[in-house]
């Protein structure tokens, strides 16, 4: 008999483009299993600006502040102008600092079988501090464009830390600090000082190793079982977790979530993919390994198992997948697939 009650507060974004279609997916699978969320259900993005003109309105932010803890879906941000990505405007008024991307073979008979790597992106310094500016060059008034980027010490540390405090409570063996400090030596140069510095507080516990940025994307394509915890910077960790979720079948299969002590905000890495918005043809499965991951970092590893098998069982059986995925099926065919398999 299923005795849980809604218990834990949850803040819910529907978020832009396809994720109402895919929020709704996932609802319905924990629904399916009696998971703890008691949702309070939020606009951001385009969704808010529509609604209230605001991409980030207050009661979204009280909402989060309240409960601490958030399902979100993707939010669109215009390129090149407009207003600030909301994504980068969360992590930075709730300190999110640490970026957790899990890539793991879900797919079998693809390139990369038994791929399971970690990658912590530090969330809040680095290039997406946003500093920038033109100036005139050229007869131009805006002839040169200017993007500024600083590290902290004191965030080079934390989210090392972060990294290594991970491998100690996930069984990880080893944590391989990314840079590219022989160019970038300021900032890049104090991530790594701070990264070997923590290391060696965790020696003997958790191995350390180093990749200058570049061989390690190409040594993710040679030989990514290699990797087991990866920790960068901001831009770094953004690209190379895009390049990880590619190896193992897409964007489609990736989660991440945004993490501090003062709240944790779950959300797919993927966005809001405006060319199939609407068309029912979504791949759930990213958002739904996020609340995957929600469920673990509120301690219901039981339902974060159920539902982990159940995808496992769908996906390895290959009769039911989404586009993105080789298949045919739509996002609500997959929908009541999984639910058939949670036992
Ligand atoms: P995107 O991730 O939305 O789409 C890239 C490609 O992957 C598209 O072809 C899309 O159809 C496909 N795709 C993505 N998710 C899919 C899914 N679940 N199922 C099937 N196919 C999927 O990237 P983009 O097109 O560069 O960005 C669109 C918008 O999303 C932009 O406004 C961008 O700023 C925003 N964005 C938001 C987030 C976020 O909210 N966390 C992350 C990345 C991009």
């Amino acid at each position: 008999m299923m005795t849980d009650s809604k218990s834990i507060p949850t803040t819910l974004i529907p978020g832009d483009g396809i994720g109402p279609e895919i929020t709704e997916s996932v609802v319905e699978i924990l629904d399916a299993v009696n998971a703890p969320f008691a949702w309070e259900r939020h606009i951001a993005g385009m969704a808010a600006v529509d609604a209230v003109n605001n991409p980030l309105p207050k009661d979204t932010i009280d909402s989060i502040r309240k409960t601490g803890l958030a399902l979100k879906g993707p939010l669109t941000t215009p390129v090149g102008g407009g207003f600030k990505s909301i994504n980068v405007t969360l992590r930075q008024e709730f300190g999110l600092y640490a970026n957790l991307r899990p890539t793991r073979t879900i797919i079998p008979g693809g390139r990369y079988e038994d791929i399971n790597l970690v990658i912590v992106r530090e969330n809040l310094e680095g290039y997406y501090a946003a500093m920038e500016n033109t100036i005139p060059a050229d007869g131009d008034p805006k002839g040169i464009a200017l993007s500024g980027g600083y590290v902290s010490r004191k965030e080079c540390n934390r989210i090392v830390r972060f990294a290594f405090d991970y491998a100690v409570k996930n069984n990880r063996k080893k944590v391989t600090l990314v840079h590219k400090a022989n160019i970038i030596k300021q900032m890049c140069g104090m991530f790594l000082e701070e990264g070997r510095k923590v290391a060696e507080e965790y020696k003997g516990r958790v191995a350390v190793d180093e990749r200058i940025v570049d061989a390690c994307s190409m040594q993710l394509v040679t030989n990514p079982w290699q990797f087991d915890v990866i920790v960068t910077t901001n831009l770094f960790g953004d690209i190379l977790s895009d390049q990880a979720a590619g190896l193992v079948g897409g964007l489609g299969l990736a989660p991440g979530a945004n993490i501090s002590d003062k709240a944790a905000v779950f959300e797919a890495v993927h966005g809001s993919a405006p060319d199939i918005a609407g068309k029912g043809i979504a791949n759930p499965l990213a958002l739904l390994l996020a609340a995957v991951m929600m469920l673990r970092h509120v301690g219901r590893q039981d339902l974060a198992d159920r539902i982990d098998s159940a995808i496992s069982s769908v996906i390895t059986s290959g009769e039911v997948r989404t586009g993105d995925m080789g298949g045919k099926a739509s996002t609500k065919d997959l929908t009541a697939a999984l639910k058939q398999k949670l036992v």
